[in-house]
């Protein structure tokens, strides 16, 4: 995709701005008191750790940002440097959000859109589940849509072999909790599910892998009245949410949308549209920033609950402590 401006790509929210990806979910992790000390969100207490004990952390935190404009701060694992990361994991950050995704076509969005997705909502949770957030791995296992232009899949056992050294390294730097926050599906959610299991084993880490447009499939129902689908109106209006420069109206028609066949029916290679809806006649694409925003903020919010659930219970269970 050829781009009609300079920086296609939103401003990370978490450099002690308010607003940008996720907007007001967007926290920081790290900031400068005004006697040289760092202010960090209370350690979760592990096993007696609650789910009203994180929601009062995510509260402190944002006393914290309200009351210190322009501190130094942020959550984005790559901009802290060794110092900073020493004294943040394990001891007061124990969970790390690793976006995944892929390049491929999606109608009339960014091919990157799997890459996109999954890198806001992990910036919008993670100061509500108080994790880092890992640099995205940007390439991934496509699937019938890799011949479109520009779309890239990378070999199952390469990508095998590097989520697991990506996750190996997550676990060896003392991160407890590592959540996959996954944005592209097709053959990749397999993998991930597999990679992530025998990593947790291998290194007595807890994992957690999630695929938000399935896990949220309820959300689609109530926002949009129907079914969406890969690219359908659903995915459309995520990456509206998120930068609505992204979203090329002028291109759509709803030729570029086909239902998938039912299972057994056919199968074609490539697939003949890169609009592919779960259910005939739902998910074609509309463009309402209004529904767009609130299909966004409630994604958040139920894949927000989901980790802090999950991790919960770990820490109630005192499992792989
Ligand atoms: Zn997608």
């Amino acid at each position: 995709m050829i781009l009609q401006r300079e920086d296609a790509r939103r401003p990370r929210p978490s450099l002690g701005r308010a607003g940008g990806v996720g907007a007001e979910g967007s926290k920081p992790a790290v900031q400068r008191r005004d006697d040289g000390k760092d202010a960090y969100g209370p350690r979760p207490e592990g096993r007696g750790a609650t789910l009203i004990a994180m929601r009062v952390q995510g509260i402190l935190l944002s006393l914290w940002v309200a009351g210190a404009a322009g501190a130094q701060t942020t959550r984005e694992l790559a901009e802290i440097n060794w110092m900073e990361f020493r004294e943040l994991v394990p001891a007061k950050i124990q969970t790390v959000l690793l976006p995944t995704g892929t390049l491929e076509a999606h109608g009339v969005i960014n091919n990157g859109a799997d890459i996109l997705a999954p890198t806001a909502l992990a910036r919008a949770m993670a100061p509500r589940v108080n994790a880092l957030v890992a640099p995205a791995i940007p390439y991934g296992v496509t699937g019938s849509l890799d011949a479109y232009a520009g779309g890239f899949s990378i070999s199952e056992a390469a990508y095998r072999a590097y989520v697991a050294d990506v996750l190996t390294g997550l676990a060896r730097n003392g991160f407890r909790n590592l959540i996959v926050v996954n944005g592209h599906g097709g053959p990749q959610t397999a993998i991930l599910n597999e990679v992530a299991e025998s990593v947790g084993r291998t290194h007595r880490v807890r994992t957690l892998v999630t695929n938000w447009w399935s896990y949220c499939s309820d959300i689609t129902l109530k926002i949009f009245g129907e079914d969406g689908g890969h690219a359908g109106w659903n995915e459309t209006a995520f990456i509206q949410a998120i930068d609505p420069r992204l979203v090329r109206q002028e291109r759509y028609t709803d030729r570029l949308a086909l239902a998938r066949p039912a299972e057994g029916a056919w199968s074609a290679y490539p697939f003949p549209a890169t609009i592919i809806l779960y259910k005939p006649g739902q998910g074609y694409v509309r463009f309402d920033q209004a529904k767009a925003k609130a299909y966004f903020d409630a994604v958040v919010e139920k894949m927000t609950a989901l980790v802090q659930e999950v991790i919960a219970r770990w820490d109630e269970a005192a499992v792989l402590r």
